[in-house]
């Protein structure tokens, strides 16, 4: 069996003027889900759960401030530059990539992108054909199955994170069954929508499945620094400890067969626009290329601030402090409104990290309907479905900690609640 292509719903389709014949990739291409959820929020002056940004006020302002003229003065900052990145910085995230992973990086396997985002669409159109075969989590990253959507991709969603089995058996049945698959896509660590994280012992077999069928593994991973879990990591579904996420090894520790995909936005700044991919050596040269023809490279400006940020002694480790210090605050208030708030009408799990809660409506109904309702009460959340390649459990709904002011999280929670019983009451 195998499920069409990730196109949008046809009620949200933009509907191209006909005396303008677009191209049949862009005719099926739909605004994402969670734009549209920000903008309503925003017009409304909602309290937005809706937004995966970091918290504004923790944003280096100040930092950025002290380090720009000392950018300025190097020569090259307002010029063209390395197409495939600043060669400095290629060789801090290689010196990175090669702590986290314990295998030695060069740096002409990375190359620099307008945020993770595009590394994504890079990979895609490296290794993609449309209608070729994707896998993808269950459910999975929007802005993720928005590229693949770009790119035709045949998308099949198969639990990975939350397969009971740890064989990850269900994708091993996808796999067997064919058609071949290209990629299979994942956020291992608090993903997005989910909060999960795949333990140590799925990550081997999800690379051990990667080897024996020759698909390429991307992981993306932008939450990974962002740990501020209970002791012993998450719990799963068996009630059985998980490893502390950040113990477990990142998926390009475990096979040759993984594009690796980084981020700076959420330990830095998202206005930096700066992601990257670590590729294997035979990849790297078609992914350093296809980086060229499409833009001739990042800002020079940008990256010498995010490595005069990254390499400023004792920075990034005081962040990383503060980020997760703020966002288990966050958290911790958000689950206790809920519980407070919602009690047994949602079930949702408590993640180790990262921006997001997920969560079902335990008496069904469609979250889609509840969110103009939720607007009304002055509240936006991101509909379940938004996350679903095919077949959408349409009772979930990912709520974001990250962003909103915390002294409003709970009035969200609250509305929330409100908004739930309107459902209710039909
Ligand atoms: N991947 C995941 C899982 C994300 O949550 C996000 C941001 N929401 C991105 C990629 C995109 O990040 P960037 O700003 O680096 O493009």
């Amino acid at each position: 069996m195998t499920t069409p292509p990730a196109t949008p719903s046809p009620d949200r389709a933009p509907r191209a003027d006909p005396a303008w014949r677009v191209s049949r990739h862009a005719s099926g291409l739909a605004p994402s889900v969670i734009a549209e959820a920000l903008r309503e929020a925003a017009e409304g002056g909602a309290i937005s759960l809706a937004a995966g940004c970091p918290a504004e006020e923790t944003l280096p302002v100040a930092e950025t401030r002290a380090l720009v003229e000392r950018v300025l003065a190097r020569p090259g900052a307002l010029q063209y530059g390395d197409t495939n990145g600043l060669p400095g910085l290629r060789t801090w995230i290689a010196q990175d990539t090669a702590r986290r992973t314990g295998r030695s990086v060069a740096s002409g396997q990375v190359v620099i992108t307008h945020g993770s985002q595009q590394a994504l669409d890079l990979v895609c159109r490296a290794l993609l054909d449309p209608g070729d075969t994707v896998i993808v989590d269950r459910p999975s990253y929007s802005g993720a199955l928005h590229v693949l959507g770009l790119h035709q991709a045949r998308v099949r969603a198969v639990p990975i994170a939350t397969d009971p089995d740890p064989d990850l058996s269900a994708l091993e049945g996808v796999l067997a069954e064919g058609p071949p698959a290209r990629l299979v896509y994942v956020v291992p660590n608090f993903a997005n929508p989910t909060g999960a994280s795949l333990t140590a012992g799925r990550r081997r077999a999800l690379a051990r499945l990667a080897d024996q069928y020759g698909c390429v593994v991307v992981e993306d991973d932008p939450y990974r620094d962002l740990a501020f879990g209970p002791a012993g990591g998450d719990t799963d579904e068996q009630g059985e400890q998980q490893e502390q996420p950040e113990q477990a090894p990142p998926l390009a520790a475990l096979s040759d067969r993984v594009v690796t995909l980084g981020s700076f936005s959420k330990v830095l700044s998202p206005a930096a626009r700066t992601g990257y991919l670590v590729a294997p050596e035979p990849l790297a040269p078609l992914l350093r290329t296809m980086k060229e023809a499409v833009d001739l490279g990042n800002s020079a400006f940008t990256q010498a601030l995010v490595l005069a940020l990254v390499t400023e002694p004792g920075l990034l480790e005081r962040r990383l402090a503060t980020l997760r210090s703020v966002y288990r605050d966050r958290q911790k208030i958000m689950v206790a409104a809920l519980g407070s708030y919602l009690g047994e009408e949602l079930e949702f799990q408590v993640p180790a990290g990262g921006f997001f809660v997920w969560g079902r409506l335990t008496g069904g109904g469609d979250t889609r309907a509840l969110l103009p309702l939720a607007l009304r009460e002055g509240v936006a959340f991101v509909p379940g479905a938004a996350f679903y390649a095919h077949d959408p459990d349409v009772s979930t709904l990912r709520l974001s900690y990250a962003a909103a002011d915390p002294t409003r999280l709970g009035p969200g929670c609250l509305r929330l609640a409100r908004a739930v019983g309107r459902l209710r009451a039909g």
